[in-house]
């Protein structure tokens, strides 16, 4: 059974589109994910414009949408995302940390409310489904396809997944700041035995001193969670849009010197589970 996932956009924050992004991507965070016959899409930054031509193209009708939180960087590609404004589409949309706001339907309209943005959500054609869950509820997503999810520790909320398929796990824990010396029960508890773990390492630890309250954490953070988790893999994600190519690949140097199952995530990347 396939599974496997495929990288849209890596970046945190802000799309950087420079000559000097080229190498790791400057799409904000969007991942495809195949489990067998379903295809998930773990946030809509700017990196899910790209996935739709791709769905279209690949006559793909149907998939699942799961969001992290609604922050700019992993909600800003939605209206751009082709499929959606096709009647013979379907996608079922999800987020765990909504449901005392009113619902990620209602964050998504208003993204696409004027004077902001000129086409409303009810021009997109598709069918799309809303659903609102609390983080740390388990479910299944479809059939042989489980979810588990966690909160994590970011402002406004957000929430962590594990994708169980075929015996195989992956984890998408981002956008996430940890508390020094104090690993994260919350992520420890979800990313345990993984096979592949995706972490927002949006700083080095030098950087993070100056950063905490900000929402984000660290490679090196990523490493110890790993470790201490027994994840087989760790893809060092959301990068920060300061870290230029040169930044990243001194980071990507650094970090498989520190742990040879450490890779840094690149746009158009895939990994495969299965
Ligand atoms: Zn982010
Ligand atoms: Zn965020």
């Amino acid at each position: 059974m396939v599974f496997a996932v495929k990288f849209w956009g890596v970046r945190g924050s802000i799309a950087c589109p420079s000559p000097r992004h080229v190498v790791y991507g400057g799409n904000t965070s969007c991942l495809e994910v195949t489990a067998g016959d379903h295809l998930i899409v773990l946030d809509a930054g700017t990196g899910i414009r790209d996935l739709g031509d791709s769905l279209l193209k690949r006559d793909v009708r149907r998939a699942h949408l799961l969001l992290t939180h609604v922050h700019w960087d992993h909600i800003n590609g939605f209206p751009f995302f082709a499929p959606g404004y096709s009647p013979n589409h379907t996608f079922e949309i999800r987020a765990g940390h909504l449901g005392p706001l009113g619902g990620i339907r209602a964050v998504l309209s208003g993204q696409m409310g004027q004077p902001v943005f000129p086409v409303p959500l009810e021009a997109m054609r598709s069918k799309l489904e809303f659903m609102d869950f609390q983080a740390g509820d388990r479910f299944t997503l479809a059939p042989g396809v489980s979810v588990r999810t966690a909160p994590l520790n970011h402002p406004n909320g957000a929430t962590g997944y594990r994708l169980e398929c075929g015996g195989k796990s992956f984890c998408y824990v981002t956008d996430t700041e940890h508390i020094v010396g104090r690993p994260d029960q919350n992520v420890l508890g979800l990313i345990e035995g993984s096979d592949l773990v995706i972490y927002d390492s949006t700083y080095t630890d030098d950087e993070f001193t100056s950063k905490i309250g900000w929402g984000h954490s660290t490679w090196q953070e990523a490493v110890r969670l790993c470790r201490a988790a027994n994840v087989k893999k760790l893809a060092i994600f959301h990068h920060d849009p300061s870290h230029e190519d040169a930044v990243m690949a001194a980071i990507e140097a650094e970090a498989r010197a520190s742990w040879e199952n450490a890779i840094v995530a690149r746009e158009g990347m895939v990994l495969e589970l299965g």
